[in-house]
C-alpha cells in the first residue's frame, strides 16, 4: 500500500490502538538524524493512538522501529486490523471494548448515555486529508465532510470571511488518555466531564464534526458567536450540510458550543428549483 504523491488522496489508516499516515506528510517536522534516515522513502508512518507517540515506519513491506523495543508493545492483530482498514477505506469500527476501558476509568457508559441522551460514537476506517488546521496539523475527516468543509471554506473566502480549522477527527483513544491522565491527577469524573466529553460519545470520532474558529479570535471559545466568521456560518453552512451540534440550551446539557459544527448526510439539501420539488406537507 504506498502512499500517493497528491495530497488530496492522503489518507489516515485506523486501527484500534495504532493509526498509520502517510510519511510525506512529516518529512519537514523530524528532529533526529537516525529518524530522518529511516523516514526518507517510507510510506507510512505508525503512530500509537493513546499517546500519539510513533513506533515505526512501513517502507515497502519492511517494517522499520523509531527506538527500540517499540514494536514489542503492538501486536501482530494491531497491523492485521490496519491492513483490514487500508482494504476497507469506508468501513466503521465496532464499539467494542471501549465500554469496557470506560469501566475502568469509573464511567458507567450506559448511565451516561442516558443522561446526556447521547450514543457512543465509532471511528470510521479511514480518513481524508482536508488540509492543515490552523496549528498545521493535518486535518483528517471522512470523505464527504472533508469535500464540503473545503468547499465552505472556500465559499467563505469569496464572501471575504476567513474560517479555519480547530480540530476534526479525534481517536476514542486519545480521549480515554486525556480521561486516564486527569483521574491519575486525581480529578474526578464528574469534574472532568464537566469540560470533557466522555470518551466515545464525542462526535469528532465520527470524523464528521469540526471546531471552526477565525483570524484573530481565541480557539473554542464563546466569543466566537460575536465574529464576521459565526453570522456567515449561521447564514450558509447549512447548505454545505453543516450544523450546529450544540446550541444554547441544547436537550444534552453540553455547554453552548457555537465553534462546534458537524456534517451530516441525511440534513437539508440546497434546494433545487426545479418541477420536481417535494409536494408540501412532506
Ligand atoms: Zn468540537
Amino acid at each position: 500500500m504506498p502512499t500517493r504523491t497528491n495530497p488530496r488522496h492522503w489518507r489516515l489508516l485506523n486501527a484500534s490502538t495504532i493509526e498509520a499516515l502517510p510519511a510525506r506528510l512529516a518529512h519537514a517536522r523530524t528532529r533526529a538524524n537516525a529518524d530522518a534516515r529511516k523516514l526518507a522513502n517510507a510510506d507510512w508512518l505508525i503512530r500509537r493512538k493513546d499517546d500519539g507517540r510513533f513506533i515505526a515506519v512501513r517502507r515497502g513491506d519492511r517494517l522499520l522501529p523509531l527506538f527500540r523495543n517499540a514494536l514489542p508493545s503492538v501486536l501482530e492483530d494491531d497491523f492485521t486490523d490496519l491492513a483490514i482498514s487500508a482494504a476497507n477505506p469506508h468501513g466503521q469500527h465496532p464499539i467494542g471494548g471501549l465500554t469496557d476501558r470506560l469501566d475502568e476509568l469509573g464511567l458507567d457508559a450506559d448511565d451516561y448515555a442516558q443522561r446526556v441522551g447521547l450514543p457512543l460514537v465509532p471511528e470510521p476506517r479511514s480518513l481524508g486529508f482536508a488540509g492543515f488546521d490552523r496549528y498545521r496539523r493535518p486535518l483528517w475527516l471522512t470523505d464527504p465532510a472533508s469535500a464540503a468543509w473545503l468547499d465552505m471554506q472556500r465559499a467563505a473566502r469569496e464572501d471575504d470571511v476567513e474560517l479555519d480549522a480547530i480540530s476534526g477527527y479525534r481517536s476514542h483513544a486519545y480521549q480515554l488518555g486525556i480521561f486516564r491522565r486527569k483521574r491519575e491527577r486525581g480529578l474526578a469524573i464528574d469534574d472532568i466531564l464537566a469540560v470533557n466529553a466522555a470518551p466515545g460519545f464525542s462526535e469528532h470520532h465520527s470524523g464528521n464534526a469540526l471546531d471552526i474558529g477565525t483570524s484573530g479570535e481565541p480557539p473554542a471559545e464563546e466569543s466566537f458567536e460575536n465574529t464576521a466568521a459565526f453570522a456567515w456560518l449561521c447564514e450558509n453552512a447549512a447548505g454545505f450540510n453543516f450544523h450546529l451540534s450544540y446550541p444554547r440550551n441544547n436537550p444534552h446539557g453540553i455547554v453552548y458550543e457555537p465553534w462546534h459544527w458537524c456534517w451530516s448526510a441525511g440534513s437539508v439539501a440546497r434546494a433545487e428549483p426545479s418541477a420536481s420539488a417535494t409536494p408540501v406537507g412532506r
